[in-house]
């Protein structure tokens, strides 16, 4: 026999037993993004390589050594797109939604970069990403984190970290660089090897190097707030107040930069301790100047994007109960006249009941066959309908939760199935 193909390392499928819960995290951040104004943008997968270099930045992980790029066979360079900021606004600039507007856009999907896979960290993941356009003042950075602390609270996820910086104006990053550049030429030896490289060609990236030594050595480094001019100060400080007034905490971190260069002013992050090296769930911020540098008039932004699979990780960690995709009723049928009447009824009940998981038993066999097929399926109730029951026109109903204490079959006339089996589902349904 042939071998069987597997994936695409750092590509994974996901199966029906898990589908549920990312549908569930899919539908609670539609709400929570509608409930602020935001509409859904859906972008395409694929862009010209220029596009990311140009926004992200060629001294970053993503563009040095992350993206899926290669030549299609007119011979562009194209790129699986490693974020979404960057689509979006370049989607934005195409049709005309960011000249003079203020626009609420939510993305969702896959992102692809080339790194290492382990827990939490995989060649293709997916994202929901939020971008407001327009709005210079403090209000849209809290907006957007406000929206976050709500995502992340209705998805029953606690005990999370909101780290929070600012990178200042253009003019403050400058002073900024300089005095960073001058205190890491004098630990150069002690920094790792990218790092070293960065020093002069993009040195604020050398704070978010992962490097144990280098971020020993960054302990003493300087902090960008002692570069900060009125506005900046002012900006950022705003911020602050705006989340001390939602009760949203915060931890201000000097070292915060984000991975991306486009990033100006306020920048954030929400973290974790539950997922060991991936602790970054959900990061954004800032950046003013990227509607322009793509060919835009000066257009103020905000954003972030969170990691779908680590929000996943960490529902589990934190044993939040999700969804399940289970069948609530398994249908079992004994006999052809009794195969016809439950094709009816089952039609019927998902009439009847708008949401209602049933599975028609197919294929025949004996009941004990058919219940243990049922048991499989995690369905909550059995219906079961023979001969005798079609000539009374009744349905046995039998739960097949373990631990319910075996009750008398009880039998349930076809009029009031529907009405019993919302109830008996109720009670035994968590959500
Ligand atoms: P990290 O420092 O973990 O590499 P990042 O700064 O590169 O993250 P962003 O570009 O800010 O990440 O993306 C936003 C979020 O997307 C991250 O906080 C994380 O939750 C998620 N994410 C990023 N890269 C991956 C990946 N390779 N696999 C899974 N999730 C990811
Ligand atoms: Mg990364």
């Amino acid at each position: 026999m042939a071998n069987l193909f597997q994936s695409v390392r750092g590509f994974n499928d996901v199966l029906p037993a898990d589908a549920a819960a990312w549908q569930q995290l899919q539908r609670v951040a539609a709400e929570v993004f509608a409930s602020y104004g935001y509409g859904e943008i859906r972008l395409p997968l694929l862009e010209h390589t220029g596009l990311f270099k140009r926004s992200i930045g060629e001294v970053t992980d993503i563009v040095e050594k992350e993206m899926f790029t290669f030549e299609d066979r007119e011979g562009d360079s194209l790129t699986l797109r490693p974020e979404g900021t960057a689509s979006c606004v370049r989607a934005g600039l195409e049709h005309g939604l960011l000249h003079n507007q203020q626009q609420r856009l939510w993305y969702a999907g896959p992102m692809f970069r080339h790194e290492r896979p382990q827990a939490g960290r995989y060649r293709q993941f997916h994202q929901l990403g939020l971008e407001c356009y327009g709005i210079a003042t403090a209000d849209a950075d809290l907006e957007a984190i406000a929206v976050s602390a709500r995502l992340l609270r209705e998805l029953g996820l606690s005990g999370l970290t909101l780290e929070l910086n600012s990178l200042g104006s253009a003019e403050v990053r400058a002073r900024y660089r300089a005095a960073l550049i001058e205190f890491l030429q004098r630990h150069e030896d002690g920094l790792d090897a990218d790092s070293q490289r960065r020093l002069h060609s993009n040195p604020l990236r050398v704070l978010d190097s992962k490097s144990p030594q280098t971020q020993e050595i960054l302990r003493g480094a300087p902090a960008i707030v002692d570069c900060f001019d009125d506005a900046a100060r002012a900006h950022f400080d705003a911020v602050q107040q705006g989340l001390a007034d939602l009760g949203i905490a915060c931890t201000v971190n000097s070292r915060l930069v984000r991975g991306l260069d486009y990033y100006t002013s306020t920048v954030f992050e929400w973290t974790t301790t539950q997922l060991g090296a991936q602790g970054t769930v959900l990061a954004g911020g800032r950046y003013d100047g990227l509607v322009e540098q793509l060919g835009g008039t000066p257009t103020p932004a905000v954003g972030w994007a969170c990691g779908v699979e680590r929000l996943l990780l960490l529902q589990k960690a934190l044993g939040v109960p999700t969804a399940s995709g289970d069948a609530h009723v398994y249908f079992c049928w004994l006999g052809e006249a009794a195969q016809r009447a439950a094709r009816r009824l089952a039609e019927q009940l998902r009439d009847a009941l708008p949401g209602l998981r049933l599975v028609l038993h197919a294929g025949g066999g004996k009941l004990a066959a058919q219940l243990k097929r049922a048991d499989r399926s995690g369905a909550a109730l059995a219906l079961i309908l023979g001969e005798s029951e079609v000539e009374a026109q009744t349905v046995q109903v039998k739960s097949l939760r373990a631990g319910d204490a075996p009750a008398a079959p009880e039998f349930v006339a076809w009029p009031e199935l529907a009405s019993r089996l919302a109830g008996l589902l109720k009670q035994s349904e968590p959500r």
